[in-house]
Parts: structure tokens; sequence; C-alpha cells
């Protein structure tokens, strides 16, 4: 994959493509951006472009050396994540110093096969602090033509000083189009790809979790739940907030799924109310249509506040019990 491979972050692309044929590519880059839009994939693009002795600053996707990119073997090219700390140590959930040292270590050498080396530290929210401190003195003393890239979700996760030290590199969500795009051309059915990409808030790894094998299925069964959750009495409503919560769901992608299924019902049923509140022909139908509308607004902002609760890692188990009890409440 080389720079022309990579959907919907033209601005990004083209800033790195100005950079490098210019010759005044920084030595420290932070890819920030949702996840699965593309950031460690322009990583990838950038090391190709830089290590391709066919069409230099460019890559041209099929020589020994870009493949080697792709294969994670280049002798130039170092790659750091959560995968590479787990492969030493299985329950990993953070990158270790050691990972760090190890790129700074090699980084100041001189090129094997190349023009230059690049570093690429996946997932850099996980580096510990102590971590990031030991890449502080690489970033200080950037030496030849060596590019460290920290790719990264959460920009606040790292420290300040090494955000001011790398050139910050902003990555959009894809537009759903775009997404219905992609998932259709990997065979998903045009329908789903474009119901899935509503939900994916731009990220394409969302939309593929979300048409995995079971991830439609439990989608839709979670729908239908939802659906009837005006005929819940409370016990019930807790029984589903516990299997929504971590208690019953530990992996991050199913707890995303959830999530945004919930608000796309939602979203759903305040379009549909704000449909049915168009003026009629029967003032007393405008006031239960208005009223209806008012509901789903309420029951929106709701489920938004859950979310940004969810997403800050507060207390999930209180958050799904409250937005349960919360959500399809008749009362006014
Ligand atoms: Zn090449």
């Amino acid at each position: 994959m080389t720079f022309d491979d990579i959907q919907g972050q033209g601005r990004a692309i083209g800033l790195l493509r100005r950079a490098i044929e210019n010759g005044r590519l920084a030595h420290a880059f932070v890819f920030a951006g949702p996840a699965g839009v593309g950031k460690r994939a322009t990583a990838l693009a950038l090391a190709r472009a830089m290590l391709c002795p066919e069409r230099p600053n460019v890559g041209c996707g099929t020589c020994i050396d870009c493949r080697l990119v792709g294969a994670g073997s280049h002798p130039d090219l170092f790659l750091e994540d959560l995968a590479a700390a787990q492969a030493e140590r299985a329950t990993a959930t953070m990158l270790s110093i050691e990972q760090i040292r190890r790129v700074c270590a090699a980084l100041s050498l001189r090129p094997i096969r190349g023009a230059g080396k690049v570093g690429i530290v996946d997932q850099a929210e996980r580096l510990t602090a102590e971590a990031q401190n030991a890449l502080l003195k690489t970033l200080e003393e950037p030496r030849g033509r060596a590019t460290l890239v920290l790719v990264t979700s959460n920009l606040d996760a790292l420290l300040p000083t090494i955000r001011s030290r790398c050139q910050r590199l902003l990555f959009a969500p894809l537009p759903d189009d775009l997404v219905a795009t992609l998932l259709s051309r990997e065979g998903v059915e045009d329908e789903i790809a474009r119901r899935a990409a509503a939900l994916a808030g731009g990220s394409l790894d969302r939309a593929r979790e979300l048409t995995s094998e079971d991830g439609w299925a439990r989608c839709e069964a979670l729908r239908n739940r939802l659906e009837q959750i005006d005929r819940l009495g409370i016990p019930e409503r807790l029984d589903l907030a516990g299997e929504l919560s971590p208690r019953g769901e530990r992996n991050r992608a199913q707890q995303t799924l959830t999530t945004a299924t919930v608000l796309e019902l939602f979203r759903h049923g305040m379009l549909e109310a704000a449909r049915g509140a168009a003026p009629g022909d029967h003032p007393e139908d405008d006031f239960t249509r208005l009223a209806s509308a008012r509901r789903a607004h309420r029951a929106m902002a709701t489920v938004y506040a859950s979310v940004r609760d969810l997403e800050r890692n507060a207390n999930a188990n209180l958050a799904w019990d409250k937005l349960l009890l919360e959500l399809g409440d008749r009362r006014g």
C-alpha cells in the first residue's frame, strides 16, 4: 500500500508528499485521529516512500523493499505496537520501555538497505510515562535521515514534552459513504455496508467489526430488545444493563458495537418523531407528535451523555444502569 492507496486522508497525505519531495520531512511525527481511519497504513506508506529505490519519495508498492515493509521485515523499518509487547508478555496492556529503547537504538544507526530509517510506534497512547521519557532523548537529538512516527487515537495520552517535539498530523474520520464503499468492495452486501457505515463513526475498523460474522446478528438482536424497552419493568431493565455493561462484555469491540447500536436506534427514533411532528390537519395530533419528538430528543441527550461517560472510562456499569432506566421513560 502506497500513498495512492490510502482513501479519505488527502490533507495528511498531501502534506507528507510535499515534505518528502522537498527534503523537509520532520524527524518525528504524531499521527493522531480516531481508530481505523488509516493512520498506521499512512505510516507504512511513508516508510515505503522513504525506503523504495524504484520510486524514491513515492514508493512503488511492488519492489523487494516495498514488500519487506509490508511484511514488517525491512531492516531499516522498526515497528513496535501492543502485539509486539504481547509477543513478549501475553498479558501486556502497555508498550514497554524496552520497546522504545529498541526503536531509539535502531534509529541511531546507519541505514542498512535504504536511504533512511523509519520507526513506527503504533498505539502510542499505551506508552508508559517511563517509556515516553525514554523517547525524549531521541526526539531531542535527531540523526541523519531517520523519521519516527507515533501513531495514536488519543493525543492527550502523550506527554506535552513529547507532543511539542513532534509534527502533528491530524487524521479525520472517514465519510460514511467512503466507509460503505470500502466495505462493499470487501464483499459486504450494499445495504448492510451502508447501515454499518452509519454506525461506525468514520472508522473502517469499527465498520468491519460491525459486519463481522456475529457482529451484525448481535447488533440486530440488541436493536430488537431495545425497541421493546417501554414494556420492561425496572428489574428487567437493570438485567439488560448488566448484560450490556462491561460486567457482561469485556471486549472493547463489542462495547463499541453496543453503544453504536443504542445511539443509532435513538437517532432513528428522533428523526421519525421529528417527521411525525410536522404540522397536520388535527391540532390534537400535533400535540401528541410534538410530545413524542420531545421525548425522543430527551432520550438522545441521555444516550449521548452516557456515550461520553463510557468514552471517558467513567463507571461504565453505572452509566448503563442510568441509561436503561431513563430510556423509553414515557412520563411527560
Ligand atoms: Zn518499491
